[in-house]
């Protein structure tokens, strides 16, 4: 067995192995990008951070401690009123 056509060989087959893995992370690499760039990924983009901030735009009654909207003027648990 001629060792030169041997290497050849290896060097074919691991040259097409790291060509279908490049193919493989490119493919992966386009659906991320189409579900964060097309309407619908966008959208639930949008809606996952307006839940957050929702979820985050809270402050804490200076009275009671107690977790209120950011738009509160008033505690809705121990009624101090709250001015900003
Ligand atoms: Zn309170």
């Amino acid at each position: 067995m001629n060792l030169d056509a041997f290497t050849v060989l290896v060097g074919v087959g691991a040259a097409a192995f790291l060509l279908g893995l490049l193919s493989l992370v490119v493919w992966i690499i386009y659906g991320f990008t189409r579900a964060i760039f097309t309407k619908k990924g966008r959208q639930e983009a949008r809606e996952m951070s307006a839940a957050n901030s929702a979820y985050y735009e809270r402050l804490k009654c200076p009275a009671c401690r107690s977790k209120i909207s950011i738009d509160a003027t008033r505690c809705p648990y121990c009624t101090t009123m709250i001015d900003r």
